[in-house]
This record gives C-alpha cells, structure tokens and sequence, in this order.
C-alpha cells in the first residue's frame, strides 16, 4: 500500500499501531484485500497511476475514539478522508483524492439517537444508512418519511456533508438538516445551533442558536469531523398524486418553465419535477416516461391532505392551460399508510419517502455526474440548452440537445449530465479532458456545479473566482485556523492547508 505523502514508513507503522490502541486493532485496516475495497468503483482514472489508493482505514465506535484518531493523524501529519457510509458513487466513492490517505470510516457509529414524532425530527450518527433509519421508523410504527435520495444505502449525515438532493418536499437536505456535532481537527468537540447550549430542549427544531452560522462550513469541506446531525423529517401526509402535463409545440417551452417555476416557488408543487422531451426522457425526477408527441412533459408531484392535492393540481391545470394545446393526464394516487402490496408496485418508492436500491438494476461500469446549476426560468433553460447543445458539439459529442431541468434545490435547476466510466484507459482519459473543458465553458457562461467527483474539484474551485478567488482564500484562511497541520483531506473541494498549497498563476 502507499505511504502517506511525507510519512515514512516506519512512523506510519507506529501511526498504525496507535490507531489501533485508539480503535481496537481489529479496526484498523492495511492489507490490500481490506484497504481495495475503499477505491472508487466508479473511478474515472481506471488503471491509471492517479487512481487514488488509500494507505489503511481506521473505524472508530464513538466520538472520544474519533478524537483519538485525529490526535495520532496530527502527531505523524497524516492526512485523513471522512467517509460516513462511503457511497457517495458518481462524486468519488469511498476514496479520497490522494494516494497514501488514511480513511476514517465512521461507518460503526450507527446509532439513531433519537427520532421526536411530535415535532418531526431525529438525530443519527454518521453511519446511519436511509435504509437503517426508514427500518427503525418502521419497525416502531412512527408516521414519519425521510427523504432518501435515489440509492438508500447512503447516510443522511454523508449525503447532507456533500449537499444532496432527494425527491419529496424536504429534497433539499442541507436545508433540511437542523444541529450538527462536530469534533475539529484540534479535538474540540463543537456543536452547532441550539446543541451549543448544554441543557438544549430544541437542538433538532431551532437551526441557528446564536451568533455566526457556521453549519454550512462543514460541508463540501474538510474542516471537521461530523459525528452527528439532525434532520427534520415529514409527517407522513394523508395523500400523494402526481400529474403529467405536456405541451405541443417546440416554441412555448419558455413559458411552460415559467409556469412550473411559478408552481415550484409559490409552494404549489412541492416534490423534485423533470422537464423532459416528448416521447423519451423519464427515469429520474419521478417523470413517468414520453407523452406521445408532445414537445414538452413534465410530472408535477403533490404531497398533502387529499382535498389540497386535488385542488393542487386543479390549480396547475388551470396555470398550464395558458398554453395552447396543453393536455393533462392523472398520475400516481396513494393514500396512506400504504399496504406491502402497494409498496411493491410503486414505480418510483422514493418518491414517498422508500429507500431502496433499484436505480441501479442494469448499469455498467459506473458513471460520473457533470451537475451545474442553471436558472429557473424559460428563458435560463433555452439559453443553458444553446450553451450546453454547442459545448458538446464543439467537443466532438453532438447530439445531447436538452439539458433535462430538475428541481433538487429551490429556485433553481440542476442538470445533470451522465459520463460513462469504462475499464479503457483511452475512454476515460477523453471523458476526463471533455468534463473538464465543459466546467470552463459553463462557468464562462454563468453556470457552476453544485458538486463534483473529487478529480474536479480543483477545476470547479478555480471557476469560483470572484474578487480573484476571494471564496477561495477565505476558505483557506478558515482551513490553516482549524487544521493548522492540514490532516483532514488536503485539497478536497479545492481547499488546501499551507503545508501543501501548490504556487497558484
Ligand atoms: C445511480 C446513482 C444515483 C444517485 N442519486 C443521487 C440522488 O438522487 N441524490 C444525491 O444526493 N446523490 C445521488 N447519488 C450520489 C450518492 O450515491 C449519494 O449522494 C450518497 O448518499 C452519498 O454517499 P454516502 O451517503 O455514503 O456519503 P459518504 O460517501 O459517506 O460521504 C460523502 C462525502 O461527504 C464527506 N463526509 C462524509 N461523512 C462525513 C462526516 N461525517 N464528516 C465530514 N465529512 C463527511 C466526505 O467528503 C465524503 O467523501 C447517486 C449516485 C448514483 C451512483
């Protein structure tokens, strides 16, 4: 296995023994077999020297354990990646972003701490999967939905520290997410929001405590170890139906936005919706595949009391009936709870709150996801489509003509873009060139990505560059004030300690 860049080999062999007194050795992991398995399986840098091969994985039970580890890390200048269930696939798997890292896999500290009925929230340790915590509120018949994102083996605490998306109303799940602990590289154990007062009786209800704001740090970062978070969930709501709509003509797409977005914003439609082209299109976004030959088709969820989700979707009739020839087809309509017959049928579970695992029946060899943010607006969407539509023609790639508008975060689109990952050096290296030369053109243009796989993150930092990258130097500033020995993952999302700052042009 790799060393850690700088750490030589007889120090790492202490380093190792010493996480093994923190943790119990059995939990530390160097042998190949044990430490392959936290390679990125979707690794665009297949059997290539870059693939980043960790050099051991340490898995602590608790938070004295995890400052343990942290203290061993500083002693040697080992740098550490935090995985909480490792999945995060398409966006860099279970790896880090440099060879010779040692993984701290928090996979163990599994505990859900709480979950309140009454006021609709839970606290959960990091290696809490969507389908561990949707078990524990089944098995305890609690009418509470959490919203999982399309494969539930994923944590809500890794999934919300990359800034994740789902499909019901409470989609977006940084938003969503209410007081974290966090242990800093130095080991002070922080809490954040109410949880900073020890005697706290609303650390999952109220978000911001007092002073600063400092949640949103410790995402898409490398600042601090979160070791729990808590997260507002939905009462389960007395119905759920969708509505298709789609519209004839190629022209009136602007204006078919426009009324979505109005929909989205005035609260009238609350789950993820997909623009897609008649005929084709469905998957992802619960749309429910092509409408014959409309130009345009979208799935509008709704989620509430029977009477307000019909009035609802009334509502958005009317609003789409603006456009000449659009036409309305009743979707999906559940009242709850539902049956373990019903559950089975359901095309899309997490569309009501159901992790599962079937996204992925069928793929290959993995894929990486090129995700900017464009705006919600008719006239956004046709211009991003121009963009987007010329870029891949340019690049040699014609033919990818809509960009699929979803609505993960308020206010805004995200469309993602799907690079195949292929066990054939040549391929990859030319979808890592294009993806690269695509967060140039689209940041050109106004569109950055809401995250990206860790072999672009530098790139789309370096496209965040304001006031000469005013983002970045702040960033850095927070990192060399609470990391000094830069051990929590160097580099990730462009964020580097001193120690390793490359000369920037
Ligand atoms: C087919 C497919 C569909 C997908 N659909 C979706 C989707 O609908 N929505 C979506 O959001 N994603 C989606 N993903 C991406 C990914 O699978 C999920 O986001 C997944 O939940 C992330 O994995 P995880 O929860 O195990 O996070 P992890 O892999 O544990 O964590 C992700 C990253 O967050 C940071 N991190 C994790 N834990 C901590 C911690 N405790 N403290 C500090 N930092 C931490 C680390 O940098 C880590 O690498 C999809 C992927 C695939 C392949």
């Amino acid at each position: 296995m790799p060393l850690p860049p700088g750490v030589r080999a007889r120090d790492f062999s202490d380093a190792l023994k010493q996480f093994g007194e923190a943790v119990g050795k059995e939990w530390v992991f160097s042998s190949e077999e044990d430490v392959s398995l936290y390679r990125d399986s979707f690794s665009p840098f297949w059997h290539e020297e870059e693939d980043p091969v960790p050099a051991a994985a340490v898995a602590p039970h608790s938070v004295e354990q995890v400052q343990q580890v942290l203290k061993v890390a500083n002693q040697y200048k080992i740098p550490l990646w935090t995985i909480s269930t490792g999945r995060n696939l398409g966006y860099g798997g279970s790896a880090p972003n440099i060879s010779g890292t040692v993984m701290l896999d928090l996979k163990r500290m599994d505990r859900v701490l709480d979950v309140n009925e009454g006021n609709a929230s839970c606290l959960v340790e990091p290696g809490v999967s969507y389908l561990d915590l949707y078990k524990y509120i089944q098995a305890k018949k609690i009418k509470l939905w959490l919203d999982p994102p399309d494969p539930g083996w994923g944590s809500l605490v890794g999934n919300t520290c990359e800034r994740g998306g789902g499909y019901t109303p409470m989609r977006d799940h940084f938003e969503n997410h209410c007081g974290m602990e966090v242990v800093l590289p130095n080991g002070d154990v922080v809490r954040t929001g109410m949880g900073a007062l020890p005697a706290a009786k609303t650390w999952q209800q109220y978000k911001y405590g007092f002073g600063p704001y400092l949640d949103g740090i410790f995402t898409q970062s490398n600042f601090g170890v979160v070791t729990k978070m808590g997260f507002w969930l939905m009462p389960e709501p007395e119905a759920h139906i969708t509505g298709t709509v789609s519209i004839p003509k190629q022209e009136d797409l602007p204006r078919f936005i426009d009324i979505l977005s109005y929909l989205i914003n005035t609260g009238a439609v609350q789950g993820t919706t997909r623009v897609f082209g008649g005929g084709g299109g469905g998957g992802r976004g619960g749309a429910a595949g092509g409408a014959g030959s409309a130009a345009w088709t979208t799935n509008l969820p709704f989620y509430g009391a029977a009477k307000v989700v019909a009035a609802q979707w009334e509502h958005a009739k009317d609003k789409f009936s603006e456009i000449p020839g659009a036409t309305f087809r009743d979707g999906e309509s559940y009242r709850f709870p539902l049956s373990l017959e019903q559950i089975d049928k359901i095309r899309n579970p997490v569309s009501v709150g159901i992790p599962n695992l079937s996204f992925f029946g069928g793929r290959s060899e993995g894929h990486i996801f090129f995700a900017p943010i464009i705006p919600m607006s008719g006239e956004g969407v046709l211009e991003a489509t121009k963009v987007f539509d010329k870029a891949f023609a340019d690049l040699g790639r014609p033919g990818r003509s809509f960009i699929f508008p979803q609505s993960y975060f308020p206010r805004s689109f995200v469309t993602i873009f799907t690079f195949p990952i292929e066990h054939n050096v040549e391929n990859n290296r030319k979808n890592r060139e294009l993806y690269k030369r695509l967060v140039k053109i689209a940041a050109e243009n106004g569109y950055g990505e809401y995250r990206t796989h860790t072999a672009f993150m530098e790139d789309a930092m370096e496209t965040y560059s304001f006031g000469n990258h005013s983002l970045r130097r702040t960033h850095e500033t927070i990192k060399d004030a609470l990391d000094p020995n830069g051990i929590l993952a160097p580099g990730k999302n462009g964020i580097w300690p001193k120690r390793l700052r490359k000369a920037r042009a």
